[in-house]
């Protein structure tokens, strides 16, 4: 078990920089890149993140496009799994189950290969931001429809105000930061 000091995540927190009003009006948007852009910072963020699920069952880590990958791919590295791309409509190549949901700021279509999971894998879904929930519950149902069995979802930062994760129960769900 990794202790991190409540301190090292208040500067974490810090690094996450807020820009109102985009992608559209309204919308007060979490910008990761700072903290991911200075190696101590996202350092700090995969230790909490591997010190979370390196004891745990998982056969993979399904990673919600774009900037979820970032994180997966780390993850996935140090947990010795295998990766799962959960993309936008038309970025596959293979054969796909698609569901729509409604974004914070949109209307998008999430896809998944059809052959991406073997049936009654533990699966873990890694993403950025949790905002309104949809885009993790369109992962969520999609990972079923393959089979997989939801592990927990796992955020660095959640916007609590919106209730994502009350949209989520009963899945379980983690968020380094909350705001
Ligand atoms: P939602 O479906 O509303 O929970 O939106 C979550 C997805 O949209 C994540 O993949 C985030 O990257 C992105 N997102 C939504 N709202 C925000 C926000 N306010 N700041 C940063 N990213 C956001």
């Amino acid at each position: 078990m990794t202790y991190v000091l409540s301190s090292s995540i208040e500067r974490l927190k810090e690094k996450i920089r807020n820009i109102p009003n985009f992608p559209r009006q309204g919308v007060q948007f979490k910008d990761i890149t700072p903290a991911i852009g200075e190696g101590q910072f996202f350092r700090l963020i995969m230790t909490i993140f591997i010190s979370r699920y390196q004891k745990k069952k998982i056969d993979k880590i399904a990673a919600i496009d774009a900037r979820g990958f970032i994180f997966a791919g780390a993850l996935a590295h140090s947990l010795g799994v295998g990766i799962i791309p959960i993309r936008k409509k038309g970025k596959l190549p293979y054969k796909t189950y698609e569901l729509p949901y409604k974004s914070e700021y949109g209307e998008e279509i999430l896809t998944i290969h059809q052959d991406a999971i073997t049936k009654g894998e533990s699966i873990l879904i890694i993403d950025d931001v949790l905002a309104t929930g949809n885009t993790a519950l369109t992962a969520a149902l999609l990972i079923e429809k393959c089979g997989g069995n939801l592990m927990e979802l796992g955020f660095l930062a959640e916007l609590c105000d919106l209730k994502g994760r009350e949209k989520l129960f009963p899945f379980p769900c983690y968020s380094i930061l909350q705001f």
